[in-house]
């Protein structure tokens, strides 16, 4: 039986809110679709190699492991540029989105460099967190998407990204240019808990399909 090759990283010290159970949709769909799946988890000793893997999770966490997180993962930054670039299927909830970016700046104000793999950045709120129910539309899979955000900082897009989706309700990326997430290749980030899989049916099969294209 063929194998889904399942990354799961900093997956030890990234599992806010549930988010693990976007692993277990991933999981779920790779095997009703007929395949066997090898969950591994990258953390702070491991390698990653982009040729070892077919669909990686990068889930949420506080300022404190992404702090941790942010340093440790420069050493990972080639190969997972390289990974994305190459068309990799990559799932990157809030805190693991923030860190694909250039920097992201902690609820207390001190300034994080990032991978700087994709060109955005996010800054803070001061004694604010966008929390609640959240409602986006993507226009490319004529698909809405429903979860909850908890997040304090507020992510830029730049470049020419696209967001995952337009914000019908709730605050997304920002809370002032209506984008949620982002889309680039095959790369999904969203700020979506709930887990984003678990409540999105569509876009967790979809995510399942794009990896085994990937292997054939
Ligand atoms: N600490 C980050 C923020 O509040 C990420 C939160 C998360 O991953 N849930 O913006």
């Amino acid at each position: 039986m063929k194998t889904i090759r399942i990354c799961h990283l900093y997956g030890n010290l990234l599992n806010t809110y549930g988010d693990n159970g976007n692993l277990l949709m991933i999981q779920y769909y790779a095997k009703k679709k007929g395949y066997q799946v090898d969950t591994k988890i990258v953390s702070l000793d491991d390698d990653f190699n982009a040729a070892d893997y077919d669909i990686v999770f990068f889930g949420g966490g506080q300022d404190f492991e992404q702090k941790i997180i942010a340093k440790n993962s420069q050493r990972l930054k080639n190969e997972l540029q390289s990974y994305i670039e190459n068309n990799g299927v990559m799932l990157a909830i809030c805190g693991g989105y923030q860190l694909l970016g250039e920097y992201y700046v902690t609820a207390k104000g001190e300034k994080i460099n990032a991978l700087g793999i994709l060109p955005l950045y996010t800054e803070r709120q001061i004694n604010s967190r966008f929390i609640g129910d959240i409602e986006i539309y993507d226009e490319i899979n004529n698909q809405t998407y429903v979860g909850f955000e908890n997040h304090n900082g507020v992510t830029h897009l730049a470049g020419d990204l696209q967001p995952l989706g337009k914000v019908i309700k709730g605050n997304g990326n920002n809370g002032q240019d209506q984008t949620e997430g982002l889309h680039y290749k095959n790369v999904f980030c969203s700020y979506f808990h709930g887990p984003l899989l678990v409540r999105n049916k569509w876009l967790a099969e979809h995510l399942i399909d794009l990896t085994i294209k990937q292997l054939n």
